[in-house]
């Protein structure tokens, strides 16, 4: 064995070295060599690894074989396949199931803490790169960094980079034909009821901010309106006492505004006192909730199991807000996705986005519903637009600003400014 010294880049397989099979819009392996498919721009990525000195190792969790529902011979032969066509060291399996108790099932980072030792790997000095959250999790607990990827966007960006070849607009995929559905975050009704002669917009949402800063007074009265005037589409308004049987009574209340009204309930008071106990009963009497200004994930934990079995509901997680942070978002979300799915009367909402392309990372993810705030909607005209050209227009404003401001400085003798 030699000192730890070398640096590695860990793969998830399925979704990340080979593509994942897509039934029903969730995730598989490939059931046999048949179903195997290999990005075409994987060989390259990983040579140029390789390169630059990284030990290349595939970590993938296989249950199914312990489940009894795939053969451990087409395991070893995916694997043969993948090692054969890229150029990987090795790839570690853990074969069990959850209940197994291993110390290999990601996000339990035996696989990586067993190729450091086999390797001589810096486990610090390395990353793990994977699709989901128990790849990153298994990578973080290894001490490694970690990247999460996404074949969706990665497809996005092959499909876009098109070497020696100017486009007036990269093929993007226009947010209009994205999963994820699109919610408008105001509190003028004026701008809203703009935003709802948009399709594409699915459902609205507000809060006592946003509400506070268009200068609503009468808050009954301005949702009465906003109801009236968008009766097809979701809308979430938000109780705002701090106690709960006060909350519970305003509760009822805005449910009563109409049958496509939520009820969004904070996720404590301000005292930091769950609010699970009541958001069950809200849920339990049929009322529609979208439980609110959640940043962690054992808030989204707890507040799935309060919604376990009620009506529809939703759970929003302040993701712009985790950035403000300076902590990634996108893992935290994906992670957040795969706590939701669990419930299916629960729709995940990325909130608090902080620009257009959150839109693309929720809908990577997985994420049912985006709430984007009217300014980041106006820069939708943005999308694909050719980086030269707006290069150029960056150096036009500049100009003109400077023109305008009616900037000097001192010129060379016998130029003009
Ligand atoms: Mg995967």
């Amino acid at each position: 064995m030699t000192a730890a010294s070398r640096r590695a880049v860990f793969f998830d397989r399925d979704g990340v070295l080979n593509e994942a099979i897509v039934r029903d819009g969730k995730p598989y392996s490939p059931a046999g060599l048949e179903e195997l498919v290999i990005p075409g721009d994987a060989h390259e990525a990983l040579r140029r690894l390789q390169d630059a000195g990284f030990v290349l190792i595939g970590a993938t969790n296989q249950p199914d074989v312990a489940r009894g529902i795939q053969r451990r011979e087409i395991v070893e032969a995916l694997n043969a396949a993948l090692l054969d066509r890229l150029p990987l060291e090795r790839i570690y399996v853990c074969y069990h199931d959850d209940r197994d108790g291993c110390s290999c099932r990601k996000p339990r980072p035996g696989l990586l803490l067993q190729a450091a030792e086999e390797y001589g790997i810096d486990l610090a000095r390395s990353f793990m790169i994977g699709d989901r959250w128990r790849d990153v999790e298994a990578g973080r607990r290894a001490g490694c960094r970690t990247v999460i990827h996404r074949q969706v966007a990665l497809r996005c960006r092959i499909v876009g980079a098109q070497p020696g070849r100017r486009q007036r607009r990269s093929p993007m995929i226009p947010i209009t034909d994205l999963r994820v559905k699109i919610f408008a975050d105001g509190a003028d009704l004026q701008g809203m009821q703009a935003m709802s002669r948009k399709p594409w917009i699915k459902g609205f949402t507000t809060n006592p901010t946003l509400m506070r800063k268009a200068g609503v007074a009468d808050y009954r009265r301005f949702a009465l309106d906003v109801v009236k005037a968008i009766p097809d589409r979701p809308i979430s308004f938000e109780v705002f006492s701090d106690e709960f049987a006060e909350m519970a009574h305003q509760a009822r209340e805005i449910a009563t505004w109409g049958r496509h009204v939520y009820v969004k309930i904070p996720i404590t008071n301000t005292r930091g006192e769950s609010s699970i106990a009541l958001i069950r009963d809200l849920g339990a009497a049929g009322i529609k909730i979208n439980v609110t200004a959640i940043l962690a994930l054992d808030q989204v934990r707890d507040a799935v199991a309060g919604l376990a079995g009620a009506g529809p509901a939703y759970v929003s997680v302040f993701a712009g807000r985790i950035a403000d942070t300076g902590r990634d978002p996108v893992p935290l979300m994906a992670a957040a996705a795969e706590l939701v799915a669990v419930a299916p009367n629960v729709e995940l909402i990325w909130a608090s986005p902080r620009e257009l392309l959150n839109i693309y990372h929720a809908d990577a993810i997985g994420c049912h519903i985006i709430t984007v705030t009217h300014e980041i909607l106006d820069k939708l005209d943005l999308v694909g637009k050719d980086l030269h050209d707006y290069s150029l227009e960056t150096v036009r404003m500049f100009r003109n600003d400077a023109v305008r401001a009616g900037y000097t400085l001192a010129t060379r003798a016998g130029s003009k400014a």
